[in-house]
Protein backbone atom coordinates (compact mmCIF):
# COMPACT_ATOMS: atom_id res chain seq x y z
CA UNK A 1 0.00 0.00 0.00
CA UNK A 2 1.77 3.30 -1.16
CA UNK A 3 1.37 6.30 1.90
CA UNK A 4 -1.24 8.14 0.71
CA UNK A 5 0.70 11.32 0.43
CA UNK A 6 2.39 9.87 -2.56
CA UNK A 7 1.42 10.35 -6.51
CA UNK A 8 1.48 7.66 -9.51
CA UNK A 9 4.35 9.55 -11.52
CA UNK A 10 5.59 7.99 -14.31
CA UNK A 11 4.61 4.28 -13.63
CA UNK A 12 5.63 4.96 -9.65
CA UNK A 13 4.70 5.62 -6.31
CA UNK A 14 7.02 9.11 -5.75
CA UNK A 15 7.28 11.43 -2.69
CA UNK A 16 5.97 15.14 -3.69
CA UNK A 17 8.63 17.54 -4.67
CA UNK A 18 6.82 20.11 -2.11
CA UNK A 19 2.91 21.34 -1.47
CA UNK A 20 1.40 20.83 1.96
CA UNK A 21 -0.05 18.01 4.11
CA UNK A 22 -4.84 17.99 3.53
CA UNK A 23 -6.46 15.81 6.45
CA UNK A 24 -8.99 13.70 5.03
CA UNK A 25 -12.38 14.11 7.10
CA UNK A 26 -14.48 11.42 7.10
CA UNK A 27 -18.02 13.12 7.14
CA UNK A 28 -19.81 10.69 9.15
CA UNK A 29 -17.37 11.29 12.20
CA UNK A 30 -15.93 15.10 11.21
CA UNK A 31 -12.81 13.38 12.27
CA UNK A 32 -9.49 12.63 9.63
CA UNK A 33 -9.18 9.75 8.27
CA UNK A 34 -6.19 9.70 6.20
CA UNK A 35 -3.51 12.72 4.84
CA UNK A 36 -2.71 13.87 1.65
CA UNK A 37 -0.76 16.32 -0.36
CA UNK A 38 -1.54 19.00 -1.99
CA UNK A 39 1.03 18.88 -4.74
CA UNK A 40 3.40 21.91 -6.37
CA UNK A 41 3.91 23.18 -9.29
CA UNK A 42 7.05 21.33 -9.45
CA UNK A 43 4.82 18.08 -8.90
CA UNK A 44 2.53 19.35 -11.86
CA UNK A 45 4.93 19.87 -14.13
CA UNK A 46 6.58 16.14 -13.19
CA UNK A 47 3.58 14.24 -14.30
CA UNK A 48 2.70 16.37 -17.44
CA UNK A 49 6.07 15.41 -18.13
CA UNK A 50 5.69 11.57 -17.62
CA UNK A 51 2.56 11.95 -19.99
CA UNK A 52 3.59 14.41 -22.74
CA UNK A 53 7.16 11.38 -22.74
CA UNK A 54 4.79 8.51 -22.62
CA UNK A 55 2.55 9.84 -25.25
CA UNK A 56 3.68 9.44 -28.78
CA UNK A 57 4.63 5.23 -27.78
CA UNK A 58 0.59 5.02 -26.42
CA UNK A 59 -0.63 6.81 -29.28
CA UNK A 60 0.99 4.44 -31.57
CA UNK A 61 -0.26 1.53 -29.90
CA UNK A 62 -2.98 -0.49 -31.56
CA UNK A 63 -6.18 -0.37 -30.52
CA UNK A 64 -6.50 -3.80 -30.02
CA UNK A 65 -3.51 -3.20 -27.63
CA UNK A 66 -5.38 -0.30 -25.64
CA UNK A 67 -8.56 -2.29 -25.10
CA UNK A 68 -6.59 -5.12 -23.78
CA UNK A 69 -5.42 -2.66 -21.81
CA UNK A 70 -8.48 -1.77 -20.35
CA UNK A 71 -9.87 -4.89 -20.02
CA UNK A 72 -7.20 -5.57 -17.39
CA UNK A 73 -8.16 -2.65 -15.90
CA UNK A 74 -11.46 -3.09 -15.82
CA UNK A 75 -10.35 -6.98 -14.03
CA UNK A 76 -8.35 -4.94 -11.35
CA UNK A 77 -11.23 -2.91 -10.48
CA UNK A 78 -13.41 -5.51 -10.14
CA UNK A 79 -10.83 -7.53 -7.84
CA UNK A 80 -10.58 -4.69 -5.74
CA UNK A 81 -14.37 -3.48 -5.68
CA UNK A 82 -14.43 -3.84 -1.67
CA UNK A 83 -11.25 -1.82 -1.02
CA UNK A 84 -12.89 1.14 -3.31
CA UNK A 85 -16.31 0.68 -1.77
CA UNK A 86 -15.26 1.49 1.62
CA UNK A 87 -12.39 3.89 0.18
CA UNK A 88 -15.50 6.18 -1.04
CA UNK A 89 -17.76 5.42 2.03
CA UNK A 90 -15.12 6.83 3.94
CA UNK A 91 -13.90 9.58 1.96
CA UNK A 92 -17.40 11.21 0.99
CA UNK A 93 -19.88 9.39 3.43
CA UNK A 94 -21.57 7.67 1.10
CA UNK A 95 -23.64 3.98 3.08
CA UNK A 96 -21.71 0.87 2.44
CA UNK A 97 -24.14 -0.94 0.93
CA UNK A 98 -24.85 2.27 -1.76
CA UNK A 99 -20.88 2.67 -2.35
CA UNK A 100 -20.28 -0.86 -2.98
CA UNK A 101 -23.83 -0.87 -5.55
CA UNK A 102 -23.97 2.43 -7.25
CA UNK A 103 -20.81 4.27 -6.46
CA UNK A 104 -18.13 0.89 -7.40
CA UNK A 105 -21.02 -0.51 -9.68
CA UNK A 106 -20.83 2.90 -11.99
CA UNK A 107 -17.27 2.79 -12.14
CA UNK A 108 -17.36 -1.12 -13.66
CA UNK A 109 -20.70 -0.07 -16.21
CA UNK A 110 -18.72 2.77 -17.52
CA UNK A 111 -15.46 0.52 -18.11
CA UNK A 112 -17.42 -2.08 -20.03
CA UNK A 113 -19.23 0.58 -21.97
CA UNK A 114 -15.77 1.84 -23.38
CA UNK A 115 -14.38 -1.48 -24.11
CA UNK A 116 -17.62 -2.29 -25.59
CA UNK A 117 -17.86 1.32 -27.95
CA UNK A 118 -14.19 0.80 -28.42
CA UNK A 119 -14.82 -2.94 -29.56
CA UNK A 120 -16.79 -1.47 -32.20
CA UNK A 121 -15.16 1.89 -33.10
CA UNK A 122 -14.22 3.37 -36.53
CA UNK A 123 -10.75 4.33 -36.31
CA UNK A 124 -10.81 5.71 -39.98
CA UNK A 125 -13.01 5.66 -42.85
CA UNK A 126 -13.51 7.37 -46.78
CA UNK A 127 -15.36 10.33 -46.38
CA UNK A 128 -17.47 9.16 -48.82
CA UNK A 129 -17.52 8.58 -52.78
CA UNK A 130 -18.06 12.31 -53.44
CA UNK A 131 -14.03 12.49 -52.44
CA UNK A 132 -12.05 9.35 -54.32
CA UNK A 133 -9.13 8.57 -51.54
CA UNK A 134 -9.78 10.85 -48.97
CA UNK A 135 -9.72 9.24 -45.57
CA UNK A 136 -11.00 10.13 -42.14
CA UNK A 137 -8.61 9.66 -39.58
CA UNK A 138 -9.77 9.68 -35.33
CA UNK A 139 -6.07 10.37 -33.49
CA UNK A 140 -5.71 10.78 -29.53
CA UNK A 141 -5.93 14.60 -28.76
CA UNK A 142 -2.46 14.04 -26.60
CA UNK A 143 -1.86 14.78 -23.25
CA UNK A 144 -4.84 15.00 -20.82
CA UNK A 145 -5.76 16.81 -17.52
CA UNK A 146 -8.64 15.16 -15.96
CA UNK A 147 -10.19 17.14 -12.80
CA UNK A 148 -12.96 15.40 -10.80
CA UNK A 149 -15.71 16.04 -8.03
CA UNK A 150 -16.00 14.22 -4.56
CA UNK A 151 -19.93 13.50 -5.17
CA UNK A 152 -19.82 9.94 -7.20
CA UNK A 153 -15.61 9.56 -7.90
CA UNK A 154 -15.22 6.87 -9.64
CA UNK A 155 -18.34 7.44 -12.28
CA UNK A 156 -16.19 10.68 -12.98
CA UNK A 157 -12.56 9.37 -12.52
CA UNK A 158 -13.64 5.78 -14.87
CA UNK A 159 -15.76 8.05 -17.38
CA UNK A 160 -12.66 9.96 -18.50
CA UNK A 161 -9.50 7.21 -17.58
CA UNK A 162 -11.46 4.43 -19.74
CA UNK A 163 -12.06 6.88 -22.56
CA UNK A 164 -9.14 8.69 -22.86
CA UNK A 165 -7.02 5.48 -21.98
CA UNK A 166 -8.33 3.52 -24.90
CA UNK A 167 -8.54 7.04 -27.12
CA UNK A 168 -4.39 6.54 -26.57
CA UNK A 169 -4.13 9.46 -24.95
CA UNK A 170 -2.01 9.81 -22.16
CA UNK A 171 -2.77 11.83 -18.64
CA UNK A 172 -2.93 13.27 -15.26
CA UNK A 173 -5.56 12.75 -13.23
CA UNK A 174 -6.41 15.28 -9.96
CA UNK A 175 -9.44 14.34 -8.20
CA UNK A 176 -11.07 16.28 -5.57
CA UNK A 177 -9.23 17.04 -3.14
CA UNK A 178 -12.25 16.59 -0.64
CA UNK A 179 -12.38 12.77 -1.85
CA UNK A 180 -8.67 11.65 -2.48
CA UNK A 181 -8.26 8.02 -1.62
CA UNK A 182 -10.81 6.11 -3.91
CA UNK A 183 -8.36 7.40 -6.67
CA UNK A 184 -5.20 6.47 -5.13
CA UNK A 185 -6.94 2.89 -5.03
CA UNK A 186 -7.75 3.46 -8.55
CA UNK A 187 -3.79 4.33 -9.01
CA UNK A 188 -2.72 1.06 -7.88
CA UNK A 189 -5.02 -0.66 -10.32
CA UNK A 190 -4.21 0.83 -12.97
CA UNK A 191 -0.47 -0.11 -11.67
CA UNK A 192 -1.88 -3.84 -11.11
CA UNK A 193 -2.99 -3.55 -14.57
CA UNK A 194 0.67 -3.24 -16.47
CA UNK A 195 -0.14 0.18 -18.33
CA UNK A 196 2.85 1.22 -19.71
CA UNK A 197 4.97 4.26 -17.59
CA UNK A 198 3.68 8.15 -17.79
CA UNK A 199 0.05 7.07 -19.59
CA UNK A 200 -1.48 7.19 -16.35
CA UNK A 201 -0.71 9.70 -13.75
CA UNK A 202 -2.26 11.16 -10.55
CA UNK A 203 -1.30 14.15 -8.62
CA UNK A 204 -3.21 15.80 -6.10
CA UNK A 205 -4.20 19.24 -5.31
CA UNK A 206 -6.80 21.76 -5.21
CA UNK A 207 -8.17 24.05 -7.77
CA UNK A 208 -6.01 26.92 -7.08
CA UNK A 209 -2.91 25.05 -7.33
CA UNK A 210 -2.55 21.66 -9.46
CA UNK A 211 -6.08 21.70 -10.73
CA UNK A 212 -5.24 25.51 -12.33
CA UNK A 213 -1.32 24.39 -12.86
CA UNK A 214 -3.02 21.77 -15.29
CA UNK A 215 -5.61 24.05 -16.98
CA UNK A 216 -3.10 26.54 -17.93
CA UNK A 217 0.02 24.39 -18.70
CA UNK A 218 1.48 24.77 -22.22
CA UNK A 219 2.01 21.15 -22.33
CA UNK A 220 -1.26 19.75 -21.85
CA UNK A 221 -3.92 19.32 -24.54
CA UNK A 222 -6.98 19.12 -23.30
CA UNK A 223 -8.79 19.52 -19.83
CA UNK A 224 -11.86 17.11 -19.18
CA UNK A 225 -13.62 18.46 -16.05
CA UNK A 226 -16.58 17.64 -14.06
CA UNK A 227 -17.49 19.99 -11.12
CA UNK A 228 -18.94 23.09 -10.68
CA UNK A 229 -20.05 25.74 -12.81
CA UNK A 230 -17.97 28.38 -11.20
CA UNK A 231 -15.14 25.77 -11.63
CA UNK A 232 -15.60 24.84 -14.67
CA UNK A 233 -15.71 28.84 -16.00
CA UNK A 234 -12.49 29.38 -14.39
CA UNK A 235 -10.45 26.45 -15.87
CA UNK A 236 -11.73 27.92 -19.64
CA UNK A 237 -10.28 30.84 -19.02
CA UNK A 238 -6.88 29.19 -17.37
CA UNK A 239 -7.18 27.25 -20.89
CA UNK A 240 -7.90 30.08 -23.57
CA UNK A 241 -4.21 31.15 -23.69
CA UNK A 242 -3.06 27.76 -24.84
CA UNK A 243 -6.46 27.37 -26.97
CA UNK A 244 -6.77 23.31 -25.38
CA UNK A 245 -9.90 22.04 -25.49
CA UNK A 246 -11.94 22.03 -22.06
CA UNK A 247 -14.60 19.38 -21.86
CA UNK A 248 -16.96 20.75 -18.99
CA UNK A 249 -19.57 18.55 -17.20
CA UNK A 250 -21.11 20.85 -14.64
CA UNK A 251 -24.12 21.66 -12.32
CA UNK A 252 -27.69 20.72 -12.97
CA UNK A 253 -31.13 21.40 -11.28
CA UNK A 254 -33.57 18.94 -13.43
CA UNK A 255 -37.46 19.45 -13.54
CA UNK A 256 -39.67 16.32 -12.88
CA UNK A 257 -43.13 16.98 -14.70
CA UNK A 258 -45.43 14.48 -13.57
CA UNK A 259 -48.67 15.09 -15.76
CA UNK A 260 -52.30 13.38 -14.72
CA UNK A 261 -51.61 10.09 -15.93
CA UNK A 262 -48.39 9.56 -14.24
CA UNK A 263 -48.19 6.45 -11.96
CA UNK A 264 -49.89 6.53 -8.94
CA UNK A 265 -45.91 6.63 -6.87
CA UNK A 266 -44.48 9.35 -8.85
CA UNK A 267 -44.59 11.85 -6.17
CA UNK A 268 -42.50 9.52 -3.69
CA UNK A 269 -40.18 7.97 -6.67
CA UNK A 270 -39.37 12.01 -7.65
CA UNK A 271 -38.41 12.62 -4.11
CA UNK A 272 -36.24 9.43 -3.53
CA UNK A 273 -34.01 10.07 -6.35
CA UNK A 274 -33.23 13.50 -5.13
CA UNK A 275 -32.31 11.71 -1.85
CA UNK A 276 -30.20 9.22 -3.09
CA UNK A 277 -26.45 9.83 -2.53
CA UNK A 278 -27.96 12.50 0.18
CA UNK A 279 -28.67 14.94 -3.16
CA UNK A 280 -25.13 15.02 -4.13
CA UNK A 281 -26.34 14.37 -8.04
CA UNK A 282 -25.83 16.73 -10.71
CA UNK A 283 -28.69 15.22 -12.75
CA UNK A 284 -30.76 15.24 -9.20
CA UNK A 285 -34.52 15.97 -10.27
CA UNK A 286 -34.33 18.70 -7.29
CA UNK A 287 -37.81 20.57 -9.17
CA UNK A 288 -40.82 18.72 -9.19
CA UNK A 289 -43.37 20.10 -11.11
CA UNK A 290 -46.80 18.09 -10.66
CA UNK A 291 -50.26 19.46 -12.95
CA UNK A 292 -52.36 20.67 -10.33
CA UNK A 293 -55.14 17.97 -9.94
CA UNK A 294 -52.18 15.41 -8.48
CA UNK A 295 -50.31 18.06 -6.66
CA UNK A 296 -51.32 17.67 -3.04
CA UNK A 297 -50.71 13.78 -3.73
CA UNK A 298 -47.46 14.20 -4.56
CA UNK A 299 -46.43 17.01 -1.83
CA UNK A 300 -48.07 14.17 0.56
CA UNK A 301 -45.90 11.25 -0.78
CA UNK A 302 -42.43 13.28 -1.11
CA UNK A 303 -43.55 14.16 2.56
CA UNK A 304 -43.76 10.94 3.08
CA UNK A 305 -40.81 10.46 1.43
CA UNK A 306 -38.29 12.51 3.69
CA UNK A 307 -39.66 11.11 6.97
CA UNK A 308 -39.24 7.61 6.30
CA UNK A 309 -35.94 7.72 4.55
CA UNK A 310 -33.61 6.73 7.33
CA UNK A 311 -30.27 8.83 8.24
CA UNK A 312 -27.05 7.15 9.57
CA UNK A 313 -23.47 6.57 9.54
CA UNK A 314 -22.38 5.45 6.26
CA UNK A 315 -20.25 2.94 7.68
CA UNK A 316 -23.80 1.19 8.50
CA UNK A 317 -25.10 -1.23 6.32
CA UNK A 318 -28.98 -0.58 4.65
CA UNK A 319 -30.31 1.76 2.63
CA UNK A 320 -30.13 4.57 4.69
CA UNK A 321 -28.37 7.62 3.58
CA UNK A 322 -25.45 8.90 4.40
CA UNK A 323 -24.36 12.82 5.43
CA UNK A 324 -23.25 15.04 2.91
CA UNK A 325 -19.71 15.52 1.84
CA UNK A 326 -18.52 18.48 4.00
CA UNK A 327 -18.59 21.28 6.72
CA UNK A 328 -18.90 23.40 3.84
CA UNK A 329 -21.43 21.67 2.12
CA UNK A 330 -23.45 21.42 5.55
CA UNK A 331 -23.57 25.11 6.38
CA UNK A 332 -24.16 25.73 2.57
CA UNK A 333 -27.57 23.57 2.81
CA UNK A 334 -28.80 24.76 6.00
CA UNK A 335 -28.31 28.56 4.42
CA UNK A 336 -30.22 27.37 1.72
CA UNK A 337 -33.22 25.32 3.78
CA UNK A 338 -33.50 28.60 5.65
CA UNK A 339 -33.88 30.90 2.77
CA UNK A 340 -36.33 28.70 1.74
CA UNK A 341 -38.21 29.10 5.06
CA UNK A 342 -37.56 32.96 4.59
CA UNK A 343 -38.84 32.97 1.57
CA UNK A 344 -42.50 31.97 2.34
CA UNK A 345 -41.88 28.33 0.73
CA UNK A 346 -44.10 25.42 2.41
CA UNK A 347 -41.83 23.22 4.27
CA UNK A 348 -43.60 19.92 4.72
CA UNK A 349 -40.26 17.94 6.09
CA UNK A 350 -37.52 18.00 7.52
CA UNK A 351 -35.82 21.68 8.27
CA UNK A 352 -32.52 23.01 9.37
CA UNK A 353 -30.48 21.62 11.99
CA UNK A 354 -29.73 17.69 11.70
CA UNK A 355 -31.59 14.59 12.26
CA UNK A 356 -32.28 14.41 16.01
CA UNK A 357 -30.91 11.31 16.38
CA UNK A 358 -27.64 12.51 15.47
CA UNK A 359 -25.16 15.03 17.35
CA UNK A 360 -22.24 14.32 14.98
CA UNK A 361 -21.41 14.24 11.37
CA UNK A 362 -22.84 16.31 8.35
CA UNK A 363 -26.12 14.81 8.45
CA UNK A 364 -28.77 16.62 6.49
CA UNK A 365 -32.70 16.33 7.45
CA UNK A 366 -34.25 15.31 4.18
CA UNK A 367 -36.57 18.33 2.99
CA UNK A 368 -39.77 18.99 1.22
CA UNK A 369 -40.99 22.70 0.16
CA UNK A 370 -44.27 22.64 -1.62
CA UNK A 371 -45.61 26.22 -3.80
CA UNK A 372 -41.90 27.03 -4.97
CA UNK A 373 -41.75 29.75 -6.81
CA UNK A 374 -39.02 30.74 -9.69
CA UNK A 375 -37.46 33.73 -7.74
CA UNK A 376 -36.65 31.85 -4.73
CA UNK A 377 -33.06 30.76 -4.01
CA UNK A 378 -34.08 26.99 -3.59
CA UNK A 379 -35.09 27.06 -7.12
CA UNK A 380 -32.71 28.36 -8.84
CA UNK A 381 -29.35 27.22 -6.96
CA UNK A 382 -28.10 23.81 -6.84
CA UNK A 383 -28.24 22.64 -3.58
CA UNK A 384 -26.53 19.15 -3.59
CA UNK A 385 -28.40 18.13 -0.36
CA UNK A 386 -31.63 15.84 0.17
CA UNK A 387 -33.69 18.95 -0.39
CA UNK A 388 -37.06 18.89 -2.98
CA UNK A 389 -38.82 21.94 -4.17
CA UNK A 390 -42.40 21.53 -5.58
CA UNK A 391 -44.40 23.69 -7.29
CA UNK A 392 -47.42 22.93 -9.59
CA UNK A 393 -48.65 23.66 -12.88
CA UNK A 394 -51.66 23.86 -15.35
CA UNK A 395 -50.69 23.51 -19.00
CA UNK A 396 -48.22 20.88 -20.97
CA UNK A 397 -47.04 25.09 -22.67
CA UNK A 398 -46.47 26.05 -18.91
CA UNK A 399 -44.87 23.60 -17.45
CA UNK A 400 -42.20 23.45 -20.62
CA UNK A 401 -41.20 26.94 -19.81
CA UNK A 402 -40.88 26.62 -16.04
CA UNK A 403 -38.28 23.06 -16.73
CA UNK A 404 -36.39 25.57 -18.97
CA UNK A 405 -36.21 28.45 -17.04
CA UNK A 406 -32.44 27.71 -15.79
CA UNK A 407 -29.33 28.06 -16.28
CA UNK A 408 -28.51 24.51 -15.98
CA UNK A 409 -29.38 22.13 -19.16
CA UNK A 410 -28.51 18.97 -17.54
CA UNK A 411 -31.09 16.40 -17.25
CA UNK A 412 -35.07 16.65 -17.36
CA UNK A 413 -37.96 13.72 -15.69
CA UNK A 414 -41.08 13.42 -17.71
CA UNK A 415 -43.73 11.09 -16.20
CA UNK A 416 -46.71 10.09 -18.13
CA UNK A 417 -48.45 7.93 -19.04
CA UNK A 418 -49.07 9.33 -22.08
CA UNK A 419 -46.48 8.37 -24.93
CA UNK A 420 -47.77 10.89 -27.49
CA UNK A 421 -47.12 13.75 -25.00
CA UNK A 422 -43.93 12.00 -23.60
CA UNK A 423 -42.33 12.64 -27.21
CA UNK A 424 -43.69 16.06 -27.54
CA UNK A 425 -42.18 17.48 -24.01
CA UNK A 426 -39.10 15.61 -24.92
CA UNK A 427 -38.44 17.56 -27.73
CA UNK A 428 -39.10 20.88 -26.12
CA UNK A 429 -37.14 20.79 -23.31
CA UNK A 430 -33.76 22.04 -22.79
CA UNK A 431 -31.36 19.43 -21.49
CA UNK A 432 -28.86 16.89 -22.83
CA UNK A 433 -30.85 14.17 -21.02
CA UNK A 434 -34.49 13.43 -20.75
CA UNK A 435 -35.24 10.19 -18.24
CA UNK A 436 -38.97 9.15 -19.61
CA UNK A 437 -40.99 7.66 -16.70
CA UNK A 438 -37.53 6.71 -15.11
CA UNK A 439 -36.30 4.50 -17.09
CA UNK A 440 -32.43 4.41 -16.75
CA UNK A 441 -30.78 4.90 -19.49
CA UNK A 442 -28.25 2.13 -21.38
CA UNK A 443 -24.77 1.77 -21.66
CA UNK A 444 -22.93 4.23 -23.46
CA UNK A 445 -25.45 6.38 -23.45
CA UNK A 446 -24.00 10.02 -23.89
CA UNK A 447 -24.26 11.89 -20.36
CA UNK A 448 -23.81 15.89 -20.64
CA UNK A 449 -25.85 18.77 -20.45
CA UNK A 450 -27.03 22.00 -22.37
CA UNK A 451 -26.51 25.56 -21.29
CA UNK A 452 -24.32 26.08 -18.40
CA UNK A 453 -24.63 22.19 -17.44
CA UNK A 454 -21.52 22.01 -19.88
CA UNK A 455 -20.74 21.25 -22.92
CA UNK A 456 -19.19 17.63 -22.64
CA UNK A 457 -20.54 14.31 -23.54
CA UNK A 458 -19.44 11.23 -21.47
CA UNK A 459 -19.86 7.62 -21.70
CA UNK A 460 -19.22 4.54 -24.73
CA UNK A 461 -18.84 5.95 -28.38
CA UNK A 462 -19.24 9.35 -27.59
CA UNK A 463 -17.05 10.00 -24.64
CA UNK A 464 -14.46 8.22 -26.73
CA UNK A 465 -14.93 11.48 -29.70
CA UNK A 466 -13.59 13.78 -26.90
CA UNK A 467 -10.77 12.54 -26.42
CA UNK A 468 -9.84 12.37 -30.71
CA UNK A 469 -8.87 14.92 -33.06
CA UNK A 470 -10.50 14.03 -36.40
CA UNK A 471 -7.91 14.53 -39.47
CA UNK A 472 -8.45 14.74 -43.01
CA UNK A 473 -6.29 13.35 -45.23
CA UNK A 474 -6.50 13.64 -49.64
CA UNK A 475 -5.39 10.75 -52.28
CA UNK A 476 -5.03 8.65 -49.40
CA UNK A 477 -6.61 5.42 -50.84
P1 LIG B 1 -15.76 21.84 -7.61
O1 LIG B 1 -15.94 22.54 -8.89
O2 LIG B 1 -15.54 22.63 -6.39
O3 LIG B 1 -14.49 20.88 -7.70
C1 LIG B 1 -14.38 19.88 -8.70
C2 LIG B 1 -12.92 19.67 -9.02
O4 LIG B 1 -12.40 20.85 -9.62
C3 LIG B 1 -12.06 19.39 -7.81
O5 LIG B 1 -11.08 18.45 -8.19
C4 LIG B 1 -11.43 20.74 -7.53
O6 LIG B 1 -10.20 20.68 -6.86
C5 LIG B 1 -11.26 21.29 -8.93
N1 LIG B 1 -11.22 22.74 -9.04
C6 LIG B 1 -11.88 23.67 -8.30
N2 LIG B 1 -11.57 24.90 -8.72
C7 LIG B 1 -10.72 24.76 -9.76
C8 LIG B 1 -10.01 25.67 -10.60
N3 LIG B 1 -10.15 27.00 -10.49
N4 LIG B 1 -9.21 25.17 -11.57
C9 LIG B 1 -9.05 23.85 -11.71
N5 LIG B 1 -9.67 22.94 -10.93
C10 LIG B 1 -10.49 23.39 -9.97
O7 LIG B 1 -16.98 20.86 -7.51
P2 LIG B 1 -17.32 19.83 -6.37
O8 LIG B 1 -17.87 20.63 -5.25
O9 LIG B 1 -16.18 18.90 -6.11
O10 LIG B 1 -18.46 18.94 -7.07
C11 LIG B 1 -19.77 19.30 -7.07
C12 LIG B 1 -20.15 19.91 -8.40
O11 LIG B 1 -19.90 18.99 -9.45
C13 LIG B 1 -21.63 20.20 -8.48
O12 LIG B 1 -21.86 21.49 -9.03
C14 LIG B 1 -22.16 19.11 -9.42
O13 LIG B 1 -23.32 19.44 -10.07
C15 LIG B 1 -21.01 18.94 -10.32
N6 LIG B 1 -21.09 17.63 -11.00
C16 LIG B 1 -21.40 17.59 -12.33
C17 LIG B 1 -21.51 16.38 -12.99
C18 LIG B 1 -21.82 16.31 -14.45
O14 LIG B 1 -21.46 15.34 -15.08
N7 LIG B 1 -22.46 17.29 -15.04
C19 LIG B 1 -21.29 15.20 -12.29
C20 LIG B 1 -20.98 15.27 -10.94
C21 LIG B 1 -20.88 16.50 -10.31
Amino acid sequence: MPETTQFYIDGAWVDPKGGEALDVINPSTEEACATITLGSEADTNAAVAAAKRAFDGWAATPPADRIAALERLYAAYKARAEDMAQAISQEMGAPIDMAREQQVGAGIWHLKGFINAAKGFQWDHPLGDQAPGERIFYEPIGVCALITPWNWPMNQVTLKVGAALVSGCTMVLKPSEIAPLSSLVFAQMVDAADIPAGVFNLVNGDGAGVGSQLSAHPDVDMVSFTGSTRAGRLISIAAADTIKRVSLELGGKGANIIFPTADEKAGKRGAMRVFNNSGQSCNAPTRMLVQRDRYEEAVAQAAEAAETVAVAAASEPGKHIGPVVSDVQFRKIQDLIQSGIDEGARLVAGGTGRPEHLNRGYFIRPTVFADVTADMRIWREEIFGPVLSISPFDTEEDVIAMANDTEYGLTNYIQTGDKEQLRRVARRVKSGMVEGNFKSFGMGSPFGGFKQSGNGREGGTFGIHEFLEVKAVSDYD
